[in-house]
């Protein structure tokens, strides 16, 4: 007897499935999509089951109103991943599903992704990348860690381990931070591989991601670039997941579910018996501390290649300069340009807070529904909230004691903008920042400009420190590196550590002579130092002993819990009634500490109140099984939101 029954899933926080029958006229299968009525709406669910008799216990089942797709999306391996995604992250089934699938309904045709970016590749490969390259080539599984200086050529170590998998009719997933950001590698991938290439940019239209993830769902295409949902990929045979930039924190999930793309994959190779290679020059400290302990290969490249050599650092002293830009860095950007080389100038994102306050008695703009302060945008007149958008218009007077000793501080890229074209009228400055990169055609133009000389100074915030290859450039210069290292976070350090050293590693690619100028009002800070000073493993040495005081990752493992809700009260309460039942549920063991509830420090988000509890311990399965045991039955009051971070990598 055809099944009658079937069993569907949705992208809502109940973790069971929902049962349907079907009208005579229409046909499905688990792996389609279908429209379901449920409660008093109509919802897009999975189908993941089927049966012939009906549920027990259940008096009226609906009909399923519409089948989406012409065709299955999705099989019983991403059921399966999804089952685990499900599980590790502490979401429903339907949840998981949602996220891994391309959100098309229907199937288009794809545009051309065209390019030019491609520099001079005719050399032959560096003793140290044909040692990486056989390593990766002998192994059966396993995961390596390709740590190498900034500019050493591990594209190269990918590019050829991807050929050799590929070669051996095995699939490849090539993680990226952000495609828009990595041209020159896709084109890389792309001359290489042709049409069996999948490129899933954030450009694409949902139909467009469809197609693609059906290309490689059939077994058309073996090898996808992408970025972090890149991980989902439903590649067959899977055989090699390449991981670039692991240190990025794009590729930790910021909504439902909270998964980070490395544990994943790391999950994947696990299971599909497959090999992953994660690269970076600044591994973050989990990586490199499973490297420490030998539970990743390590596979070293020290040298650059193209050429180039480590740029020159210096760190210069702030406090005695008239503006944000030193009279140093501005002597050393004419000279760059005399030389007819350019410039990069960063600035980091937590500083581009250009901020409105009271000088008499220190009052700041703050949004009337976030926590945070309001960022003065001098080109449209307004005072902005970067959370929900809440925007008014300066004043003059201090709103809160009347005075008209009032300000602006902090760097905005705008007002340093405006300062270098003051400075330098004859020289071509170009701003790369969030809203460039929405516009791909607007920052694909920029950075062709650049590359062809076309600009002598490019500024910009994080957007800059990824991945740029731009041999034209000598001097780098961060206008603040202190900016995030006052963050309350215990990754703060090694955030700001990160950024220095791959902002530095634009510079000098391919001449001897880079040179990256660090501005910081705390010339003798230990982080600053040791990122200008290019001691890497030294910074990790000792960032790995503070961590381990405090029992912080990689030492223990968190997991947190937010509870959001427009009213302050029940928020808070719903916070402490969990604290409640997690001790109910069993006293913790030595190993494991619950820090709160407390208010987050970005307090309130678009007017809903935000409290956390950090649950953190040494025993990571236990703590995760005790707080999924009481997430499963646990239902907070109306109104309040719970959000689940396993392994979180922002506390704000
Ligand atoms: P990374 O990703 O390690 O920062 P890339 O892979 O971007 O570095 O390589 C930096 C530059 O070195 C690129 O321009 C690349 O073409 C070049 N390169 C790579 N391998 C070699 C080699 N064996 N000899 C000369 N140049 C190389
Ligand atoms: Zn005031
Ligand atoms: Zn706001």
């Amino acid at each position: 007897m055809m099944p009658r029954f079937f069993e569907v899933v949705f992208n809502i926080p109940v973790n069971r499935c929902f049962s349907y029958t079907l009208p005579d006229n229409m046909e499905v299968k688990p792996g389609y999509r279908v429209l379901a009525p449920f409660g008093k709406r109509e919802l897009v669910g999975c189908v993941t089951g089927t049966s012939s008799r009906p549920p027990a216990g259940v008096k009226e089942i609906k009909e399923i109103q519409r089948v989406i797709d012409k065709r299955p999306v999705f099989d019983d391996s991403v059921v399966k991943l999804a089952r685990w995604i499900s599980t590790m992250y502490m979401c429903s089934l339907g949840e998981a599903l949602s996220t891994m699938l391309p959100g098309g309904r229907r199937e288009v045709e794809l545009e051309e992704y065209g390019g030019s970016l491609i520099v001079d590749r005719e050399f032959s490969l560096d003793e140290q990348q044909v040692q990486a390259i056989e390593r990766i080539k002998e192994a059966e599984g396993g995961t390596f860690y390709l740590y190498g200086v900034t500019g050493s050529g591990k594209t190269e170590v990918f590019l050829q381990a991807a050929k050799e998998t590929v070669s051996k009719g095995r699939g490849v997933i090539y993680l990226v931070p952000e495609i828009s950001l990595t041209h020159q590698v896709v084109e890389i991938f792309s001359s290489a591989f042709g049409s069996n290439v999948a490129i899933l940019h954030s450009g694409l239209t949902p139909s467009q991601r469809l197609k693609e993830w059906l290309r490689l769902f059939d077994g058309e295409v073996n090898l996808v670039i992408g970025a972090r949902s890149g991980v989902f990929a439903p590649v067959k045979k899977l055989g090699l997941i390449i991981i670039d930039e692991e240190h990025e924190n794009s590729y930790k999930s910021g909504s439902t579910p909270r998964y980070h793309a490395r544990q994943v994959a790391m999950h994947r190779c696990r299971t599909e018996k497959a090999v992953l290679v994660m690269g970076s020059a600044t591994p973050s400290l989990e990586a490199y501390h499973l490297m420490s302990q030998g539970r990743l290969r390590r596979l070293t490249l020290s040298r650059r290649l193209s050429g180039g050599l480590m740029p020159d650092v210096e760190i210069q002293d702030l406090k005695n300069e008239a503006g944000p830009i030193s009279a140093y860095l501005i002597s050393e950007i004419r000279k760059a340009h005399t030389e007819g080389r350019q410039t990069i100038l960063f600035l980091n994102r937590r500083g581009f807070s250009y901020y409105f306050h009271c000088r008499s008695c220190g009052f700041e703009m703050k949004c009337k529904n976030c926590s945070v302060s309001l960022t003065f945008h001098k080109s449209r007149n307004q005072l902005i909230c970067h959370y929900c958008g809440y925007s008014i218009r300066p004043v003059d007077i201090c709103p809160d004691c009347g005075s008209i000793d009032v300000g602006y501080s902090g760097f905005g890229t705008e007002r340093i903008e405006e300062e270098i074209i003051k400075v330098f009228p004859d020289l071509k400055t170009k701003r790369i920042d969030t809203d460039a990169v929405k516009k791909k055609h607007v920052l694909r133009k920029i950075l062709n400009d650049f590359r062809n000389g076309d600009i002598d100074i490019l500024l910009g915030t994080q957007m800059v420190a990824k991945g740029l290859n731009f041999p034209g450039v000598k001097l780098v210069g961060i206008i603040s590196a202190d900016t995030g290292l006052q963050l309350p976070d215990f990754r703060a350090a090694e955030r700001t550590f990160n950024l220095v050293v791959q902002v530095s590693g634009r510079a000098g690619r391919s001449h001897p002579d880079g040179k990256v100028i660090i501005q910081t009002f705390k010339p003798d800070n230990e982080t600053i130092r040791l990122a200008a000073d290019g001691k890497i493993d030294e910074f990790y040495k000792r960032e790995l002993q503070a961590r381990k005081k405090l029992n912080f990752p990689p030492f223990s493992r968190l997991i947190r819990l937010v509870f959001r809700g427009r009213s302050r009260k029940k928020a808070f309460k719903s916070a402490c009634d969990f604290k409640k039942l997690f001790f109910r549920e069993k006293e913790p063991s030595g190993s494991s500490t619950v820090l709160g509830p407390a208010e987050c420090p970005l307090s309130v988000i678009a007017g809903s109140f935000r409290y956390h509890i950090i649950f953190q311990s040494g025993s990571f399965s236990e703590l995760h099984k005790q707080v999924r045991n009481i997430l499963e039955t646990y239902t907070p009051p109306s109104g309040v939101y719970v959000e689940v971070d396993v392994d979180p990598l922002s506390m704000l």
